[in-house]
C-alpha cells in the first residue's frame, strides 16, 4: 500500500465511532447540567506558552512536544495537553470579569510525540474541564463528583479515584529541600533524567517510571507531612465534601503531577483493566497559572479523560451501528426516479432510508440490504409502478405489510 497514516496515529472508523460519540455527548449532558460551557482553542499555540505552564523541564517540553517554525519563523506548537491552551485564552479575553466560577469544557485532539503504545497514541484525544475562580473544596469536590458520574454513565466500572495535596508556593519549597536531602545520597541511583530533575525539579523524580528510579525512591518523605496550614485545611475539607458526596476514593500521596503548575488538589482515576496504562483522567489545581499568564491571581481546577484510555473499556457496552429504517430494492431506471423521491419525503419525516444505486440482480440487492442491517425493504419494479401497490418486507421475520406507494402511509406502518 502506498500511504499509510503516520506512526502513533489511528483513523476512527464506524463502528467504533458509535463508541467516541455515546461517550462525548454523554459528557455533554453532563457539563450543561453542572453549568459548564463548550470552549473551542486552536490546535497551535506559539510555543512559548506551553514552556510558560508546562515547565521548560518537563518530560513533555523537552521531548514530546511538534514543534516547528512556521512560514513567518514564528516557533509554534501542536498542542500536548488543553489547559495551558485554556489558561492563555482565559486572560486573553478577560474571562475572570465573569461571575466565577467561570466554567468551561472542551474535546479534541492533543499531540505528544511519544513512543507509541497500547493506548498511548501521538495524537490522542481529550476531553477537559476547568472551573476558575474559586479556591473553596467544594468545588473541587464537585468536580471530582462530575467525573465519577460521567465514567459511571459511560458505563465504566473497576475505577480507582486517588486523590492528594501537593502544596503550594508557601509550603512546597520546605517539601523540595526535605524531598531532595534524602535524595542527596543515593542520586547515582537514579536514571540520568532524574538526576538532571534532582536541580531543576526534584518532585518530578516521583514521577519516573523508570523501574530502578521507582525502587529507589522508596521511603521518600510524603508531601503530605509537608503541607502548610492552609493547604491542609484544604485537603481536609475536600476529603469531609467527598464523604458527603458519597465518592469512594483512597489517599495516594505519592501522586505527583509531572506539571508544574499545579497546586493543592491532585487526583487521578485508574482502571484496574487497563494494565500498566491504567489512568483513564486526572486533574487537579493550578492557583498559580492564571498569574503566570499575566491575568489576576485566579484560582483554577480542571481534569482531562483519556478517549484512548476509555474506549477499550467500553467496547461491548454501548450499542453499534445500526441498519438503515427502509432499503428500496430497484428493478428500472423508472422505479430508481420514483424511489429518490420517496426516499427524501421519508428522511424529511425522520427515516433513515438507503436506495441501491447499482445495476444488479434483485438477489443480490437483497443481500446488500441485509448486509446493511436494513429493517425493512420495499422492491419496486414496473408492476408496483402501474398498480401504486408495494410490499414492506420485515427483514427479521420475512413478513409483509401491503401500502399505497405514498410516502405518509410507508411511514405510518413502518413507524409502528
Ligand atoms: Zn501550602
Ligand atoms: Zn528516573
Amino acid at each position: 500500500m502506498k500511504y499509510k497514516t503516520l506512526k502513533g496515529l489511528q483513523d476512527i472508523l464506524p463502528p467504533d465511532i458509535s463508541v467516541w460519540q455515546h461517550i462525548e455527548s454523554t459528557a455533554k449532558n453532563i457539563f450543561k447540567n453542572y453549568g459548564y460551557q463548550e470552549i473551542r482553542l486552536p490546535l497551535m499555540e506559539s510555543t512559548d506558552v506551553f514552556i510558560r505552564s508546562i515547565g521548560e523541564t518537563s518530560d513533555i517540553v523537552e521531548k514530546e512536544m511538534y514543534t516547528f517554525q512556521d512560514k513567518g519563523k514564528r516557533s509554534v506548537t501542536l498542542r500536548p495537553e488543553g489547559t495551558a491552551s485554556f489558561v492563555r485564552a482565559y486572560v486573553e479575553h478577560h474571562i475572570y470579569n465573569d461571575p466565577a466560577p467561570q466554567k468551561f469544557y472542551y474535546m479534541g485532539p492533543m499531540f505528544r510525540y511519544e513512543r507509541p503504545q497500547a493506548f498511548r497514541y501521538r495524537q490522542f484525544y481529550q476531553i477537559g474541564v476547568e472551573a476558575m475562580g474559586i479556591d473553596d473544596p467544594k468545588l473541587d469536590a464537585e468536580i471530582i463528583s462530575m467525573l465519577s458520574s460521567i465514567l459511571g454513565s459511560i458505563g465504566l466500572e473497576g475505577l480507582n479515584f486517588e486523590v492528594t495535596s501537593i502544596g503550594c508556593a508557601s509550603c512546597r519549597p520546605d517539601y523540595k529541600t526535605a524531598l531532595k536531602k534524602h535524595l542527596s545520597g543515593k542520586l547515582d541511583e537514579f536514571c540520568s533524567d532524574c538526576r538532571r530533575r534532582y536541580d531543576a525539579n526534584p518532585l518530578r523524580i516521583l514521577d519516573c517510571k523508570v523501574p530502578s528510579c521507582i525502587e529507589s525512591r522508596k521511603g521518600a518523605p510524603p508531601v503530605l507531612d509537608f503541607l502548610c496550614k492552609e493547604c491542609k485545611d484544604h485537603f481536609d475539607g475536600l476529603r469531609k465534601y467527598l464523604e458527603l458526596l458519597k465518592v469512594p476514593h483512597t489517599i495516594n500521596p505519592s501522586l505527583v503531577r509531572g506539571l508544574d503548575y499545579y497546586t493543592k488538589t491532585a487526583f487521578e482515576v485508574s482502571s484496574e483493566n487497563l494494565g500498566s496504562q491504567s489512568a483513564v483522567a486526572a486533574g487537579g489545581r493550578y492557583d498559580g497559572m492564571v498569574r503566570e499568564f499575566g491575568g489576576p491571581p485566579t484560582p483554577g481546577i480542571g481534569f482531562a479523560i483519556g478517549m484512548e484510555r476509555i474506549i477499550p473499556l467500553i467496547k461491548d457496552s454501548a450499542d453499534g451501528n445500526k441498519g438503515p429504517d427502509l432499503f428500496f430494492c430497484l428493478l428500472t431506471e423508472e422505479a430508481a426516479e420514483k424511489a429518490l423521491i420517496l426516499a427524501e419525503q421519508l428522511r424529511a419525516g425522520g427515516m433513515r432510508v438507503e436506495m441501491n444505486h447499482e445495476q444488479t440482480s434483485l438477489r443480490s440487492q437483497m443481500r446488500k440490504a441485509n448486509r446493511m442491517g436494513a429493517a425493512h425493504v420495499i422492491v419496486l419494479g414496473e408492476d408496483e409502478l402501474k398498480s401504486g401497490e408495494i410490499a414492506i418486507k420485515y427483514m427479521t421475520d420475512g413478513k409483509t405489510k401491503r401500502s399505497s406507494l405514498q410516502a405518509d402511509e410507508i411511514q405510518k406502518i413502518i413507524k409502528n
